[in-house]
């Protein structure tokens, strides 16, 4: 039986496979998107690859969201809520994941899509700061539910805090803007560019699937 899990976004899905690794350990990629309806349910499923032991690798998701509604530019779910699949120092690493994309080194990249993955970067930002109660001053621990995370945040308690959360969001919040940032919503297939330019993608093998790992 395979577990399902809740989700608000498409991207949430995507950051919530960068963070589990086939039972072997090894890496997953995307090679498959599909939806279904079930019991007037919206189910997505992910098929991924392990890029160690070649074993596919199935999660299924819930979908609280509507799929035709995209999220505002610089957001990832819904504002009224907080993810339950991806913890929040989580979302901080698929931010600086996707800004680790922008940098000079890797792949080349339009102006157009570097100011997109500053977006998501944003959104991931905000995704974190949800975390924090409303008369809350830093994430609480207990939020904290991967292993890593929890690691991270020992080592690194800054990382948790209100304060520096904030200035995250509002430089990401003024890069964009400097940037010109208008549109996020085309993320997959520019994540899918990147992929192929970085020459280690896999071909999707439906329109809806998209290299996000
Ligand atoms: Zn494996």
């Amino acid at each position: 039986m395979t577990d399902i899990f809740p989700s608000y976004s498409r991207m949430e899905q995507c950051v919530f496979l960068w963070f589990h690794n086939c039972p072997c350990g090894g890496e997953l990629k995307l090679v498959e998107r599909t939806s279904s309806s079930y019991k007037g349910k919206r189910l997505d499923k992910i098929r991924s690859r392990c890029a160690q032991c070649g074993e596919d690798v199935i999660f299924v998701f819930d979908c609280a969201y509507n799929p035709d509604h995209e999220p505002e530019p610089g957001h990832i779910n819904p504002p009224e809520t907080t993810s339950v699949i991806v913890d929040p120092l989580q979302w901080l690493h698929g931010a600086a994941h996707f800004l680790h994309l922008t940098d000079d080194e890797g792949p080349a990249i339009s102006s157009k899509a570097r100011a997109a993955l500053v977006l998501n970067a944003l959104g991931c930002v905000r995704e974190a700061l949800k975390f924090i109660p409303q008369d809350g001053q830093e994430i609480p621990r207990a939020a904290l539910r991967g292993k890593l995370s929890r690691a991270f945040a020992r080592q690194n308690p800054d990382s948790l805090k209100r304060v520096s959360l904030e200035r995250m969001r509002d430089r990401l919040s003024a890069l964009a803007a400097s940037l010109g940032a208008v549109d996020s919503t085309s993320w997959w297939e520019l994540w899918e560019k990147t992929q192929h330019s970085a020459g280690q993608a896999e071909k999707p093998d439906e329109s809806e699937s998209g290299g996000c790992s």
